[in-house]
């Protein structure tokens, strides 16, 4: 019997397989599509990960950007240079093969075009279906993204699905070093575009509320003409992220949710690699303390995820509510672009975040403070 099956090979898949195989545990990777087909994803990540491997992800980043741009509905620009180490743009399925490889050089046995149909834990293994035959694991991770089936199958809730667009524009990015945010064309949520060497994505996502697929769609392909693309230079997808919530139980018996499947993207910003990668590290840690015997380690798995990464989501969720106005004050979002977004010392803050040099903790009490004054909501 295997120790871990892994279903899905994302960013949070490959994490918990090289983090578990480096700790000498027998591991299969499932995934249902062809590794290296290209998957819809901004791209981009924070170079704080890097500390987390012991090997080079160079190979795997298209660009690195050291600037960043804001609008509003495409207009009132702000350009600022970011004062920290630059943050990596990738392709996702170069930089989830990489991920994959350093973890199959440990040991790790992969089956792709292989969809995981069921799972059933019995006596004290997982009995897993897919579409290539039957496996048994004593432990599982649910790695299997927004709309995967494992949260639901290890008896867990997990994040907010919400709905999101990507346009893989085939043409180079007009600036190779720059990363751009709109805001307040997409209603509750916004439009982002990022160099990826020769191509650009641009993603837009609705944070707040369902969102309807045809305005994300709208808004991306007037993004598209307002770049004088022609259809041949881009394709669209039709992509999903799981924001985090309040209150998540990322682990069921001997099973753990990571990545997407947990829910735990950024609610102010999408931000999803960084947290895919750093719960595979911890489910990976988790899942072999629990073989060696450890028998609250599985618990302390979604005690660790709320500390590290939960405490700071609480912020940027706050953040959040203003930003894309949950209290429906008519322009509370135009207003925040204003004395937040477009003051140099924002730009400085937030690239902080991204980049892993600051938390929103550090920094979340008094952004907080300063909206709700703004705003006379309160103290
Ligand atoms: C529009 C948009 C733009 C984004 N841009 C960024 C960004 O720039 N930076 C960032 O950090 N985050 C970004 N995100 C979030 C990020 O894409 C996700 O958080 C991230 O992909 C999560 O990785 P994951 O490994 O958990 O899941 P995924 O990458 O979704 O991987 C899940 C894998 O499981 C496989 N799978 C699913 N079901 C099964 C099954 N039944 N059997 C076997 N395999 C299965 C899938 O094929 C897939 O390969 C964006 C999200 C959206 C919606």
């Amino acid at each position: 019997m295997l120790d871990c099956i892994i279903v899905g090979a994302g960013s949070g898949g490959g994490s918990a397989a090289y983090h578990l195989a480096k700790r000498g545990r027998e591991v299969l990777v499932l995934e249902k599509a062809r590794l290296l087909h290209y998957k819809p994803c901004g791209g981009g990540v924070s170079p704080a990960v890097a500390r987390w491997f012991d090997f080079d992800f160079s190979e795997a980043i298209a660009a690195k950007v050291d600037r960043v741009g804001f609008t509003w509905q495409h207009g009132d620009r702000v350009e600022a240079k970011l004062e920290t180490e630059p943050m990596w743009m990738v392709r996702r399925d170069a930089f989830d093969r990489l991920l994959l490889e350093e973890a199959q050089k440990l040991g790790v046995e992969v089956c792709e075009e292989t969809e995981v149909t069921g799972l059933e834990f019995q006596g004290s293994a997982w009995q897993i279906r897919t579409s290539q035959g039957n496996f048994e694991a004593a432990y599982a991770i649910g790695a299997d993204g927004a709309t995967g089936i494992c949260a639901k199958q290890f008896g867990l809730a997990a994040g907010e699905l919400r709905l999101g667009g990507i346009l893989d524009i085939q043409a180079p990015p007009d600036a190779p070093d720059t990363v751009r945010f709109d805001f307040g064309s997409l209603n509750k949520g916004f439009i982002w575009d990022f160099p990826q060497g020769t191509s650009h994505a641009a993603s837009a996502l609705v944070m707040r509320g369902t969102g309807k697929p045809q305005e994300v769609k709208k808004q991306l392909l007037n993004y598209a003409a307002k770049l004088n693309l022609d259809e041949t230079q881009f394709t669209y997808y039709d992509v999903s992220t799981k924001l985090w919530r309040e209150d998540l139980v990322l682990h069921g018996k001997n099973a753990l949710l990571v990545g997407d499947a947990a829910g735990l993207a950024d609610p102010l910003l999408a931000e999803g690699i960084r947290p895919a990668l750093l719960s595979g590290m911890k489910a990976a840690e988790a899942i072999d303390r629990a073989l060696s015997g450890d028998r609250d380690s599985l618990e302390n798995y979604t005690r660790a995820l709320q500390e590290e990464w939960g405490k700071d989501m609480e912020y940027a969720k706050t953040w959040g509510d203003f930003f894309y106005n949950k209290f429906n004050i008519p322009g509370m979002s135009s207003q925040i672009y204003r004395i937040g977004v477009k003051r140099p010392i924002s730009a400085k803050i937030m690239s902080q975040i991204l980049c892993g040099e600051k938390r929103y903790s550090d920094v979340g009490e008094q952004v907080i403070k300063v909206f709700k004054k703004f705003f006379k909501l309160g103290k």
